[in-house]
Order: structure tokens, then sequence, then C-alpha cells
């Protein structure tokens, strides 16, 4: 996933729910906990979905079919993660093929994990048929009203599953640790396309009735589904976007260079191994930037820019297809290494289809959120290997596992030399395909595959430091952009009237120097100066929503007030987290600030995800 906020420090509401909370979900020997699942006694080896999609009932209606592989013969039940389903009858299949209805508890709700499903099975169970519809308030679905689309004609749906929403709408194993091939047949309006994170054919008949399959196997959080007015377009032989009819043809436009990344990506890590890579863009109200569903990342209309400067968010996306999706982090608390791994392989492919110097720009920019960030984190959270103490884990979302992951990696590869490092990722790729790893078993194998290997380099302290300590190391890399620099010295010029404005040599800044510019203007630039920039630049109504973002940002801060018509337009078009999040976190430190916050989010609020309203509720005490 792209684009990280982290969530509101615990409410006193909060506080309660992690004291009822922090016992683990299933028992000890279990490293997950986040999943009630007795997946040490049987797994989940395929998922068959019949389900009828309904957007008057906001509802999905029908069974899942679970392939168990008992792994403890001696065990009577299946326990699953449900939140907010309502479960009617559940069939079992024995070996001889007969199926028969079973017992089953529901047990009651608990506001992080859902409610524990647990079915009574009978001897040599070998599948379970759960009958049930989700409700509208499944944390996992966004329901959106065809006003609420571009085309304002039909209905849209689409699912966020990561971190553990996947039990809000499908009853099963929700742990990383668990993978599951998986085949639907979905049935809904006639006038719809459905889509899912498996073999999406281009041709797809449009009836109401679709069927699909996905033969790699993989963890609850990467099953996806979107239905809407959508149509495709093919950009190369593998890739292509799917997109409502406004934006399909600049989607394609600014994302024509996805062919380009996966074969730069094969050449340094090895073969894709998922088929197809194709684009969803979803409505503006998406909360992340990006998904990673396999063969199908889920977009953000808002880095459809004009110009390319956003796509490293789907260099971002296609990473996890070697970190993330085919080698997974074991739980949640080991988020880095698919977040670490992919910020690192991200930018790697930004370098080689981009070049040096706007991945070492992406770097620096990305590293100056790190630093900012990690001084207002708890400091359990500045770990790599995170202490979520029985929190949501979607708190695990930061910077750190991210940047600091990624800054991890680019400090092995400037010791050992990018030959040296380049090898052992794609071993490391290599070895676990299809599996999911933790910490402790990662540490092993780098400290036998490259420390150890190459001795005398890299200590196991200075390993331990990255991974265990809070903060950041001394030692950590410190990417230097030199135009950066340059924007420096011109801008202290500028500022301390030295030079005039017009010497300022914006002409050829890229996004990426444009963002570096305003984030790094002083609290105390006076207003007039402020005026100049915008009359000149009409930064207000940028078309580059990160230049809005950042510009917003910092007239808030510096009470430039010229803004506020525009930011009220792009808090109600726009649902990413990463946009809005941090401009009601400033808008609610001033009393006025507040006041005209709450306006805006009471109109804007049922146009939001439900994961960005409950961090936008706590800023706000809604
Ligand atoms: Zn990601």
């Amino acid at each position: 996933m792209k684009s990280f906020i982290r969530l509101i420090p615990l409410t006193i509401l909060s506080l309660f729910f992690l004291i009822s909370t922090t016992i683990a979900a299933n028992s000890s020997k279990l490293t997950d906990v986040y999943t009630y699942a007795n997946y040490d006694q049987v797994v989940t080896t395929h998922l068959y979905l019949d389900l009828n999609i309904d957007f008057g009932s906001m509802s999905l209606a029908g069974f899942a079919e679970l392939s168990l592989k008992w792994l403890d013969t001696n065990s009577t039940e299946v326990v699953l993660d449900t939140r907010d389903l309502v479960i009617n009858k559940i069939l079992a299949q024995n070996s001889a093929g007969q199926w028969q209805q079973v017992s089953f508890n529901l047990a009651e709700h608990d506001d992080v994990l859902g409610a524990k499903l647990t079915i009574k099975t009978l001897p040599n169970t070998d599948k379970l048929r759960i009958y049930y519809h989700s409700t509208p308030q499944a944390s996992g679905l966004q329901w959106l009203s065809p006003e609420q689309t571009a085309g304002k004609e039909k209905p849209f749906l689409f699912s966020q599953n990561q971190a553990i929403h996947a039990r809000s709408w499908i009853p099963i194993q929700d742990t990383p640790s668990v993978r599951v091939t998986y085949t639907a047949r979905i049935i809904t309006n006639k006038d719809l396309l459905v889509v899912m994170s498996a073999n999406n054919e281009p041709n797809t008949e449009r009836d109401g009735d679709y069927f699909f399959s996905m033969p790699q196997a993989v963890p609850a959080y990467l099953i996806a589904i979107a239905v809407g007015d959508l149509h495709f377009k093919a950009m190369s032989h593998q890739t292509g976007v799917y997109a409502e009819k406004y934006i399909l043809d600049a989607a394609v436009a600014e994302f024509d260079d996805s062919q380009a990344m996966i074969d730069t990506a094969e050449k340094m890590y090895g073969k894709y191994r998922w088929g197809r890579y194709d684009l969803l863009i979803l409505p503006p109200s998406f909360p992340f930037g990006g998904m990673e569903n396999p063969r199908l990342s889920f977009i953000t209309p808002t880095v459809i820019a004009g110009d390319k400067s956003l796509v490293n968010l789907i260099a971002h996306e296609l990473a996890h297809s070697w970190s993330g999706n085919l080698v997974t982090n074991e739980t949640w608390r080991d988020l880095w290494l698919n977040e670490g791994f992919t910020s690192y392989v991200e930018n790697r492919i930004m370098e080689a289809v981009f070049g040096k110097d706007r991945a070492i720009m992406e770097q620096a920019l990305d590293v100056q959120g790190l630093t900012t960030e990690i001084i207002e984190l708890a400091p359990g959270d500045t770990q790599l290997y995170i202490d979520l103490k029985g929190r949501d884990p979607d708190h695990a979302f930061s910077s750190v596992p991210y940047t600091k992951g990624q800054l991890f990696l680019i400090y092995l590869e400037n010791k050992f030399g990018r030959e040296r490092f380049d090898a052992f990722v794609l071993d490391y790729f290599d070895h676990h395909v299809f599996k999911s790893i933790g910490t402790t078993k990662f540490l092993k194998y780098l400290k036998a595959n490259l420390t150890h290997k190459y001795p005398n380099i890299v200590s196991d302290e200075v390993l331990h430091e990255w991974i265990y300590k809070q903060g950041l190391p001394r030692y950590v890399p410190k990417p230097i952009s030199t135009a950066f620099s340059t924007i420096d010295n011109e801008t202290l010029a500028w500022l301390n009237d030295e030079t005039k404005f017009s010497q300022l040599l914006t002409s050829d800044w890229t996004l990426h120097e444009w963002l570096y510019f305003i984030n790094n203007l002083p609290l105390n630039i006076n207003i007039d100066k402020m005026t100049i920039l915008d009359n000149k630049f009409d930064l207000t109504h940028s078309k580059n929503a990160e230049i809005t973002h950042a510009w917003y940002l910092l007239s808030i801060r510096v009470g430039y007030d010229a803004i506020y018509p525009a930011m009220f337009k792009y808090l109600m078009t726009i649902g990413r987290r990463k946009l809005i999040v941090p401009l009601y976190k400033e808008l609610a430190d001033t009393k006025e600030g507040k006041a005209w916050a709450l306006n805006v989010y009471i109109k804007a609020r049922l146009g939001y995800h439900s994961l960005a309203r409950g961090t936008i509720d706590a800023i706000l005490n809604k």
C-alpha cells in the first residue's frame, strides 16, 4: 500500500478498546495475534466465492466455500475471522462428498478483531460452505452512489482489505500467514463490470455475471473486488487500465511506462510471476495512493497529474509483485518487510526508468517526511519491528516501515556494493516465493546470506539497531540532491531580499523541486511573498494534487487566507488520506481553523471512506 498516514494517537475511547483487546486472539504458539484462526491446526487452501452484489441493501450475499487442509487431525473445529457479517448456515463436506449442516458459534464483536466464528466440524471435513451476507458497515467495502462517481449514472463498489478488513466481507482465516488460491462467481447489475485481483479478461462480455480465477495463492488481504461503470484500454501486451470513461485516456497516457517498469524490475529481481499487470483507477474517495492487489493494482486518480510526475506510485505498487505479494510479511508487526523492500525496489525502478537525479530527489523528499514524522511518533512506533500492543494493525502504517525500512536496505547496498546486494535480494525473493516470513527469520536469512557471508562489513549489533531500536541510527544514509541544494541557496537569497523574485529559476523545476521548495519555506515568510508566489504560479489552483496539498498546508500555517475557497473544493472531492488528513490536523490547531474544518467535514464526510472518517473523526472530536 502507498500513502501512509499515521493514525491519531489513542483517544480515551480507543484506550478503552486497547485494554479490552490486549489479549492475543489465538493461542501463544501462533505468531499473528490479529486473527482468531487456529491455523496451526487447519489451513484453508482454496476459496470459492459465490456472491450477489446488491447496491440497494449495500450487501454481498451468497456463500464462501473453503477447502481445508488439516495439520492436526485430532482437531474438530475451524475458527474463522468475521466482522459485521450475518451468518445464515454452514455446511460441511466429508471426504465421501456428503454435505451436512454443522453447528457454529459467532462470538461477541471485538472492536479491533471483529467476531470469532467457531465451526464444529465432522471427522474428515474437506470443505465448508458458509452462507452469509455482509452489512453496510463492512469496513473493507466502500459503496458509492451514482452521484458520488464521475459519471453520475451508475454506482461503484470497491474493497480495501489491508490490513484486516477481508473479514468484513468474507468469513476467512484473515492472516498474512495463510495463503489461498481462489475462484469466484459474482452477480451484479447487467450494466456494470466486475474486476478482481484475479484473471480479468479485457474482452469480458458485460452481462452482470462474472467468473474469476486466481491460481496463485495469496493472503486474504490481497483478495480484492471492484464494480462500476468500468472500461478497459490496453497500454501494452501485458498492461492496461480499467477506469470510468472520463479518466481512461488520461490514465493510459500517464501510466504508459508500466511495461518498461515491469521489464526493468524483471531484470533486477526475477520473473514477474502473476501474468497480466493492470491498473484500476478508483474514484477520488479511495483512501490510499494505491493498493497492490495482485494482477490489478488499485490506484487513486490524484496521481494523474498530466506529466508523469507522480508515477512512482505505480513503481511502488508494481514492486509489491515481488515484495509483499510474492514474499509476504508474516504478521502486521513485520510490515516493514513488505513496505521497506517495496520502497527500495520502487526507487530502483524509478532510477532505471527515469534516471538517478529523480530517484535521489524522491528519496530526499521521503527522508524529510520521515524525519518530521518520527519526532511526533510514539517511541515504540519508530522501530522497524513495531510494537503494536494490541492496537488496530492499521496503526502500523507510518513512514517508518516504508522509508526507514528503505534506508536500512540502502545502507546495506552502500556497504556491500550494488552487485552483491542485488544478488542477495534476488535470492531472497526466489527463496521465499509464495511464502510468508517474519522479522526473526529474515534476520537469520540476512546474516547467513549477506552479512556473515561477507564478514566484518556490518556487525550483528548494527543489524539489531536498525531493526529493533527506536529512532534513526547515526549512520543513516542521507540522500543528497544537488538540485535541492541549488534551491536552498536561491530561496534563501530571495527571502533575504538579496535577489529578485524573477531570479528564482523556476522555469525548469520538476514537481519534486516544487515540493521541496514549498515544503522548506519558513513559517515566518511574509504574506506579500506568499501572494507574489501565488499570483505568478497559481499554486492555489495547481492541477497537481501534491503541490496544492503542500501549498495549502503551508498557507494554513502562515495565515495565507486566499486558499480557502479552493481548499474547500479539494476537501470535498478528494478522500485520499495522505492529502486530506494533514490539512484537517493543521486546521484543528486553531479555534477558527477547526470551526472552518468542521463545517467542511460535515458536508464531505459521507463521501469519505470509513478509514478516512475514523481518522478525521478523531482529529475533530466528532
Ligand atoms: Zn506499499
